[in-house]
């Protein structure tokens, strides 16, 4: 029998590498699902054609072997690959330290992978596709009732929230998409508290990369960006550090701000 030193990592390195394979899916949908490709066929190099081995399709590890050029074409392969691979790969471990059971693990790794996607696809395109939110919202939903928690205010800050800004600016500032993923991000999060501070981490990251971005003249004072990935980030955020967030603001504003400077 393992010993509950060696089974805890046995299952860390399981789910590691779960999500780097997940991440390696993920990537053929991020590239893919926009464009409406279909989701079968051989992966092909972006800039040559040639369809890749096997091999070729490692995740993390064949970007890392082969320097990360196509070695049919030797050009660069965009580092959104790895990138996508490695934070999936970290979600998944999160998601097993995070959650209490096994079974809760899983649901929050499928729903913390498709958080991740979303962000993607975002910044990408400015768009969430529809099926994604689904998928989103379907495992927040389970992984709420996993936990046995309900909070309606819950739902209603965070939809409220963003269904309110859309119907006042008409759809101008943030998308419909972005009101759906609200649905699944105040399930993820399950209680008011914590989606309060999702908001507020949210516009934080927004503001500071609107502003790096317009400093370095990356976009115009009229641009749009895609606001999905701030949400998806707060959510993450208020997740992860939400619960002790909420004390510090509780003990004191002051100790609070260092936390957002680490
Ligand atoms: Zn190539």
């Amino acid at each position: 029998m393992f010993s509950s030193g060696l089974m805890t990592v046995f299952l860390t390195l399981s789910f590691l590498v779960m999500g780097f394979v997940f991440g390696s899916f993920g990537n053929v949908l991020i590239m893919r699902m926009p464009c409406g490709r279909s989701l079968g066929g051989r992966s092909s190099c972006m800039s040559c054609g040639h369809v890749l081995r096997a091999t070729d399709l490692v995740p993390v590890l064949s970007y890392l072997f082969l320097q990360g050029k196509c070695q049919y074409c030797k050009k660069h392969i965009s580092v959104i690959y790895p990138t996508v691979e490695i934070l999936s790969g970290l979600l998944f471990v999160f998601a097993w330290i995070h959650a209490e059971t096994i079974t809760s693990a899983i649901i929050l790794s499928m729903a913390l992978w498709s958080l991740l996607l979303i962000a993607a696809i975002d910044i990408r395109t400015q768009g969430i596709p529809d099926v994604l939110n689904a998928t989103f919202i379907g495992t927040a939903l389970l992984f709420m009732a996993e936990r046995g928690v309900f909070d309606p205010w819950a739902f209603a800050l965070g939809v409220g929230f963003f269904a309110g800004q859309w119907l006042v600016s008409k759809g101008r500032w943030i998308g419909s998409g972005d009101i759906l993923l609200s649905i699944g991000i105040s399930a993820l999060l399950g209680t008011w508290e914590l989606v309060t501070v999702m908001l507020f981490s949210s516009y934080i990251f927004g503001a500071a990369v609107a502003v790096l971005l317009l400093l370095t003249k990356r976009i115009q004072r009229n641009s749009s960006i895609a606001f999905g990935p701030f949400i998806a980030l707060g959510a993450f955020v208020a997740l992860w550090k939400g619960e002790e967030i909420l004390s510090c603001v509780l003990r004191s504003v002051q100790e609070c701000a260092t936390l957002f400077f680490w």
